[in-house]
C-alpha cells in the first residue's frame, strides 16, 4: 500500500511539468508563428527585416500599419539615430537618401526647425550640406529662398547677400546666384572633368585639360567653310546635316566654319593672340583655355557658303527661326549679353537636342539659365 502511493505520487510529479513544458512551447510557437507573421506585413509594406524587427520591439507596430509604406520612417527605424520623440516628424518628412538623414532630422529639429523647413532644407541639400548646415545655429530665410526649386543648400547665405545687394526677388536671386552672378568672372571657377553632352561651360564654369570628347567624327568637305578639317561630336554632325538638307530645300546654303577646339588648341591660339596683340586684347577678345564652349564638341559656328559675313546672309535669318527645329540654339544672342557675359556671337550654335532647343527658344532664356533651373544638381 505505501508502495503505491509513492508510485502515484511519482507519476504526478513528472506529468505536471510535462503539461506545463507543452503549454509553454505552444505559447512560444504561437508568439514566433505571430512575430513571423507580422515581420511578413511590414516587409510587404516596403519596410527591411531590420526595420521591421526594430519596430516589433519597440511596439509600434499598429501606429506603422495605420501610416502604411514610409521610406523615412524605414530608415528612422534602421537607424541607431531612432529617437521616440521624433517619430511624428519623421512620418511627416520627405525621404531623402542621405547617410546621415535621421541624425540630422533630430538636430534640425532640436534647434527648433518646422517640419515644412526641415524638408525643404534636405531637399535642397546633399548628405554633405546638411550636415554642415545642421551645425549652424537657426538661419533665417529658409522658406523664403528654399522654396525655389532649383535653390541649393549650400548658396543659402550668398542669396542673403546678394538679395542684400540687389533687391531682386527670390526666384531671380536663387537663379543669379546659382549661376555664380555674385562672382568675379574667371576667379574661383568650377572645373569640369567628366564628358557630359549638357555640360555648360561659362566664365564661372572652366573645362580641364581632361576634358576630351569620346565620339569626334569629321564634318563632310562639302560642309567645311574654311581651310582644313573640322571635327564634331557624332550627333551634333547629323543633326547638322539634317538641318543643312533642310536649309537647301529652302535655298540656303549652310556650313561650318568651326567646331571642336581642344584644351591644347586654345592655349595656342591664346598665345598666339598675346605674342601678336598683347595682354589686354587676350583678356578682352580670347577664350582661355577651358573656357571656350568648343571644347566640348558639342557647339559650332555656322556659316553662309555666298556671304563672308554671317550676320548679313539669309542663312543668319534662316537659323533665328528654325535653328531650335534640329536642337540647335544661338548661344550668346543679343538680348542676352547681361546673362552670358558674351558679346552677340551670331554665329555660334550649341547642340542642346530639340526638346532643350525648343523650350530655351519658347521661354526665351539662354542655356545658363536652363542648365541651372533643370540639370544642374
Ligand atoms: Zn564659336
Amino acid at each position: 500500500m505505501v508502495k503505491k502511493k509513492a508510485k502515484l505520487k511519482l507519476k504526478n510529479n513528472v506529468r505536471k511539468p510535462l503539461v506545463i513544458c507543452s503549454v509553454v512551447i505552444l505559447i512560444i510557437i504561437i508568439i514566433l508563428l505571430f512575430y513571423f507573421n507580422r515581420i511578413g506585413e511590414l516587409k510587404s509594406l516596403g519596410y527591411s527585416e531590420d526595420s521591421a524587427k526594430s519596430i516589433i520591439f519597440k511596439f509600434k507596430y499598429s501606429y506603422i500599419m495605420d501610416i502604411g509604406e514610409n521610406k523615412t520612417l524605414n530608415k528612422a527605424f534602421e537607424s541607431d539615430d531612432y529617437i521616440k520623440e521624433n517619430l511624428d516628424s519623421y512620418a511627416k518628412i520627405d525621404y531623402q537618401n542621405q547617410k546621415h538623414l535621421i541624425s540630422n532630422i533630430n538636430k534640425l529639429l532640436d534647434k527648433g526647425y518646422s517640419v515644412n523647413e526641415i524638408n525643404l532644407i534636405i531637399s535642397r541639400g546633399d548628405d554633405k550640406s546638411v550636415s554642415d548646415f545642421v551645425k549652424r545655429d537657426k538661419v533665417k530665410y529658409i522658406e523664403e529662398f528654399l522654396a525655389v526649386d532649383f535653390a541649393k543648400l549650400e548658396n543659402l547665405d550668398r542669396y542673403v547677400l546678394y538679395q542684400e545687394k540687389e533687391n531682386d526677388d527670390a526666384k531671380t536671386t536663387v537663379l543669379y546666384v546659382n549661376m555664380d552672378f555674385d562672382k568675379e568672372d574667371y576667379i574661383d571657377p568650377l572645373v569640369i572633368d567628366d564628358f557630359d553632352d549638357y555640360v555648360l561651360v561659362n566664365k564661372h564654369r572652366q573645362l580641364s585639360s581632361k576634358y576630351i570628347p569620346d565620339d569626334l567624327v569629321k564634318i563632310k568637305d562639302e560642309y567645311v567653310k574654311t581651310d582644313g578639317e573640322i571635327e564634331i561630336e557624332r550627333n551634333v554632325a547629323k543633326a547638322f546635316y539634317d538641318m543643312a538638307e533642310a536649309a537647301k530645300d529652302d535655298g540656303m546654303e549652310l556650313m561650318v566654319s568651326s567646331g571642336y577646339r581642344s584644351y591644347k588648341d586654345q592655349e595656342e591660339i591664346t598665345n598666339t593672340y598675346l605674342e601678336l596683340y598683347g595682354q589686354k586684347y587676350v583678356d578682352n577678345y580670347v577664350a582661355k583655355p577651358g573656357f571656350s564652349e568648343h571644347q566640348t564638341a558639342m557647339s559650332l559656328d555656322v556659316a553662309s557658303k555666298s556671304v563672308d559675313t554671317f550676320v548679313n546672309s539669309d542663312e543668319y535669318v534662316w537659323m533665328m527661326d528654325n535653328a531650335y527645329k534640329y536642337g540647335f540654339i544661338l548661344r550668346y544672342p543679343k538680348s542676352k549679353e547681361d546673362i552670358t557675359g558674351y558679346k552677340c556671337e551670331a554665329w555660334h550654335y550649341r547642340y542642346v537636342g530639340k526638346k532643350i532647343a525648343k523650350y530655351i527658344k519658347e521661354h526665351n532664356i539662354t542655356y545658363d539659365e536652363y542648365y541651372v533651373m533643370f540639370l544642374d544638381d
